[in-house]
């Protein structure tokens, strides 16, 4: 099957038609980044109105280069949540547009499911990939969320924990502004460490034991004050150092507790999804260790896109799961079927 997915949860206007769950046969992100830079963050009012001016060419652009027409796809999906209101309903009414006016199936879906789903997508050079296998342990980090959830069949989503604070992205772009980089932090940090020296500073590793939850602001206001004492001693800002040693203590954070739940939970195979999924380092830490298989999206796709909706929406589409024209944005929409109080902990 052949879906169409649509996305406008925050500042990306994307769509793509992805085949059977797996083969993107296109994929169209405008990105508003470069209209939100001035303000360090994303203007929700800026953000909507460009989806409205952009979304239109976007989604034409997605079915021209998969070479399809409207007729050629099997269902729509869109994003309903979590996410701006504004933007979200953009997406939504595009997508209701299209299922009306073709009568094809409309099929809502969860951003953060999308995220989890884009771990399924092949890029081109890929063709030996498999698909994740289950039981496993999804890590979940991205610009507004920082999770770790049991999946032991498709569509079903186990909560074990997760931030308590920052978000590991929001981590990433308040240490980048701080450090003077330019927005978004991620890529940026992940660029200025490139020459540094992760040993240069110890940063703190929020362990939280006993919880599968994660905290990154002690972290945040560590690199703040070690900023700030540089600066008084009058010397320049070791760029390198500082974003190599913050960006080590994200990663040895995150891949340490996700190793330890992933032995808990006794799970076949990880997968780690969103925004942050993209860093290199934290792709070589899960990658250096060889007790489980370790999936990631292509990193093309770890941030917002639409072909990880359209992936998403297939499973949906295959279980029969179809919604009505009056579906409605759901812009707090919690994506846990359960959480870990009501699952039996392995013994
Ligand atoms: P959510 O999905 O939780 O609603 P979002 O959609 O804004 O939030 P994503 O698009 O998944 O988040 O990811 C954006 C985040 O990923 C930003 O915080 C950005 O700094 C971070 N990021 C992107 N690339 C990298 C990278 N190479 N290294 C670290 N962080 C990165
Ligand atoms: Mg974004
Ligand atoms: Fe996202």
């Amino acid at each position: 099957a052949r879906i169409l997915g649509i996305e406008t949860s925050c500042d990306e206007t994307a769509a793509a038609v992805v085949e059977e769950g797996r083969l993107p046969l296109s994929n169209v992100v405008a990105s508003q980044i470069d209209l939100h830079a001035q303000y360090g963050g994303v203007f929700p009012e800026v953000a909507s109105r460009q989806h409205i001016r952009t979304i239109y060419a976007v989604v034409n652009a997605a079915l021209e280069q998969a070479h399809l027409s409207l007729e050629d796809i099997d269902a729509i999906a869109v994003t309903r949540g979590p996410g701006l209101p504004g933007s979200l309903v953009v997406g939504l009414n595009m997508a209701k547009g299209l299922a009306l006016a073709s009568g094809k199936p409309l099929i809502g879906i969860n951003h953060l499911e999308g995220h989890i789903y884009s771990a399924w997508l092949v890029s081109e050079n890929q063709k030996d990939h498999y698909p994740p296998q289950f039981p496993l342990l999804a890590l979940l980090v991205s610009g507004g969320h920082t999770e770790l959830i049991l999946m032991t069949d498709h569509l079903t989503y186990q909560r074990l924990g997760g931030t308590l604070d920052d978000a590991a992205g929001e981590a990433f772009d308040k240490v980048g502004r701080l450090l003077g980089l330019t927005y978004p932090g991620g890529p940026a940090i992940q660029e200025a460490a490139r020459n540094g020296n992760e040993a240069a500073f110890h940063f703190p590793r929020a362990r939280l034991e006993g919880t599968w939850d994660f905290s990154f602001s002690g972290l945040k206001t560590a690199v703040l004050r070690t900023v700030q004492d540089l600066q008084k001693s009058g010397r320049g800002l070791p760029l390198a150092d500082l974003a190599a040693s913050f960006q080590a203590a994200v990663v040895d954070t995150l891949v340490t507790k996700t190793l330890q739940a992933a032995r808990t939970f006794r799970v076949r195979e990880i997968l780690v999804a969103g925004g942050v999924s993209a860093n290199q380092a934290l792709r070589r830490a899960f990658l250096e260790q060889r007790e489980f298989r370790v999936h990631f999206p292509p990193p093309f796709l770890c941030t917002d896109n639409a072909a990880m909706i359209a992936a998403a929406g297939y499973f949906h589409f295959l279980r029969g799961h179809r919604d009505g024209l009056d579906m409605d944005v759901l812009p707090t929409w919690p994506l846990f079927t359960s959480s870990i109080n009501e699952t039996l902990i392995p013994s």
